[in-house]
């Protein structure tokens, strides 16, 4: 433990985010060692009159890691404190990354219900932003959240939990940290499970003709519309799977996992197929090479929505040829995820890092506005307070909360002011 508060506050280091999108030198750095640590760097902070933003693994498009005050980097505050196998429950540090919890539940018999396509960003950075998979009954990561302990603006701790808090827990659940700093978390694991993982490729007409059924039949169904023939090339899918496409662009990279206890032999193999534990399945690679936006549009606006995408791109940005993403979420109860009270479609659309992505992606927010799509927190948008309003039935209740919790702004910075002060 640090003796003395302003000893963990150290000279303010330069900080990147994964895309390089994201950079800035904060007055302080810390890097955490224990939650004393964090409560001193808070304590510190307020009396220095300077604001205080937190980072796990830096993944996220969008500023809201910057800030001019104090940074504490939860980068490598990372242990698993406990483990309850009979309730198949988790407590972590924040700064877990998902596939170092994935691969620790492994060893104890458990499984995350439900993961992103990646599992290198942190546990709580993942919480934070609702970073969801895919599944029609599976709700985004916010919802595994069951309890967290956090350091509030005036240097308390306070232990929050699904079961006693209720709406304030909600509110905090994708909350993009601006209730305090969350120095550690309990998760609800489920028993430990393998997936089958098909993979094929087919015509864009094939794809959705049998979407409502495919999602039926499969505990994930999702796929990434590959507009060019290089697409599939940019996001580092693979290449040597099934092709039931008659042509090669327009077409569909489709996926379904399907779950198998532990006890359970190994289905026969099959072309495309590949069977392993969930925490070796569900993460993929990708290279920082592409600027993202992704919305959630309710479930039953996803085909129209997604109809416009394809025609835009098909007409009018023939240039880009990233593939476009969509997952169908499962709604949660929590006031900020893009799926509060709502089944949604996530869509991701993608170009290089180039400036010109930036027009393609405002005629996308166009289309997504549309269609009322939520914004993914973690990645770029164009929200502004008068759309939040529109689309978050809980939006005031949220703001309200937020100025009793952290009535200074602490926790919040420009990124995050212009829209929640
Ligand atoms: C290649 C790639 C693939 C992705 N795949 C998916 C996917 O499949 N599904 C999906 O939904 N998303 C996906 N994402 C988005 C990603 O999950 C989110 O951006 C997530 O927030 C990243 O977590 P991080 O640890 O990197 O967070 P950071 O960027 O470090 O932080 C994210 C947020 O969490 C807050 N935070 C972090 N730690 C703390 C703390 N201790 N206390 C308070 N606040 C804290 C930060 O302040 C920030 O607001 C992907 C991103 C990339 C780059």
């Amino acid at each position: 433990m640090t003796a003395a508060g302003s000893d963990v506050l150290q000279p303010g280091r330069l900080w990147w985010n994964w895309f390089g999108e994201q950079y800035f030198v904060p007055a302080h750095t810390v890097s955490p060692r224990t939650e004393e640590d964090v409560r001193q760097a808070v304590v510190t902070a307020a009396r220095l009159g300077l604001p205080v933003r937190s980072s796990g693994k830096g993944h996220a498009n969008p500023a809201v890691v910057p800030t001019s005050g104090v940074h504490i980097d939860f980068s490598t505050f990372s242990q698993v404190i406990a483990v309850d196998k009979d309730l198949m429950r988790v407590t972590v540090q924040p700064g877990i990354s998902v596939g170092e919890l994935s691969r620790y539940l492994r060893t104890q018999g458990m499984s995350l219900n439900n993961q992103g396509d990646i599992d290198t960003q942190s546990v709580c950075g993942a919480i934070m932003t609702a970073t969801h998979g895919a599944g029609i009954t599976l709700p985004c990561m916010s919802a595994q959240l069951i309890a967290a302990r956090i350091v509030l603006a005036d240097g308390s701790f306070l232990d929050l939990s699904a079961e006693a808090d209720g709406e304030l827990f909600k509110a905090f659940q994708a909350s993009i940290g601006m209730f305090g700093v969350v120095v550690s978390m309990t998760l609800q694991a489920v028993p430990s499970f393998n997936i089958l993982k098909r993979s094929w490729n087919a015509d864009i007409e094939d794809c959705l003709g049998g979407l409502h059924q495919r999602l039926e039949d499969n505990r994930t169904f999702w796929f990434f519309w590959l507009p060019r023939r290089e697409s599939a090339d940019l996001f580092v899918l693979p290449s040597g799977v099934p092709n039931k496409a008659s042509r090669d662009y327009d077409i569909c990279h489709m996926r379904s996992y399907n779950a198998v206890p532990v006890d359970e032999p190994a289905p026969a193999s099959e072309p495309g197929a590949q069977f392993d534990h969930s925490s070796v399945i569900f993460p993929n690679i990708y290279e920082p090479n592409f600027r993202e936006i992704e919305y959630a549009v309710p479930f039953d606006d996803f085909e129209a929505t997604f109809d416009e995408v394809r025609h835009l791109f098909l007409t009018k940005h023939t240039d880009f040829t990233f593939p476009v993403e969509c997952r169908p979420v499962k709604a949660d109860d929590s006031y900020l995820s893009a799926y509060a009270e709502r089944d949604g479609y996530a869509l991701s659309v993608s170009g290089p890092l180039d400036v010109s992505t930036w027009t393609m992606l405002r005629d996308v927010d166009a289309i997504f506005e549309r269609h009322d799509g939520r914004p993914h927190w973690g990645k770029h948008h164009f929200m502004t307070p008068a759309r939040l309003e529109k689309l978050y039935p809980r939006y005031d209740a949220f703001k309200k909360m937020r100025r009793e919790i952290d009535p200074a702004g602490m926790f919040l910075n420009d990124h995050l002011r212009a829209l929640f002060a």
